[in-house]
């Protein structure tokens, strides 16, 4: 599916990359994949929305923080929604993608690529519409940047900051902080306004 390839070329566009807790909160996963539905062929628009669950209202943008609601429910896939490094800011697939207990292909770019061939694969025992949600989520957090961050400060997770008077730590920023700041001063706390100026800011063929 063809469809996979424009996601991930969209999601490029509109944001950054990854580590620990989870991602982008539900504002940045909702307009990175509203964003992506925008690039997406007729085709390819088709065959999202026969997947998308009856509570989707037919949008891909609301099931994008589903994965998110799901750790507790499938407690193995917390580790998919990050890939950290031990500090050398490289990542190395064989050394670096696996869980706490040292199963491989346990991150998130593990996981993109499991849900990708699983999408393409229609003999695949994964779920279809459970495989193009997570997809739709992992492609936005790998997008984040401190979702690919240290593993010895969890991303960011462990670094205490403050974003304006607020207490928070810097992977949070990212996630949640940046965006709902964006939103209030420069677009009247509009998200279709904020989505719309990045939509504009995209630059083709890179
Ligand atoms: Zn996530």
């Amino acid at each position: 599916m063809g469809l996979l390839l424009l996601l991930h070329v969209l999601l490029v566009a509109a944001a950054a990359t990854a580590p620990a807790a989870d991602a982008w909160g539900k504002e940045g996963h909702y307009m990175v994949c509203k964003i992506a539905e925008s690039f997406l062929t007729k085709e390819a628009s088709t065959a999202v929305k026969e997947l998308l669950p009856g509570w989707a209202g037919g949008e891909l943008a609301e099931t994008c923080s589903w994965a998110d609601t799901q750790r507790f429910r499938y407690r193995w896939s917390s580790p998919l929604h990050f890939a950290d490094t031990p500090g050398d800011c490289e990542f190395d697939y064989a050394r670096d993608c696996h869980n706490t207990k040292g199963e491989k292909n346990m991150c998130v770019v593990g996981a993109i690529n499991n849900y990708t061939a699983a999408l393409k694969d229609s003999s695949s025992p994964f779920d279809p519409t459970e495989s193009l949600m997570f997809l739709a989520h992992f492609v936005g957090d790998v997008h984040q940047p401190l979702h690919c961050g240290h593993t010895d400060d969890l991303g960011g997770n462990t670094i205490v900051v403050h974003w304006y008077r607020r207490k928070t730590n810097l992977h949070h920023v990212w996630d949640v902080n940046v965006i709902e700041t964006a939103m209030k001063d420069f677009y009247g706390n509009d998200q279709s306004t904020m989505i719309q100026a990045i939509q504009q800011n995209i630059t083709v063929g890179n």
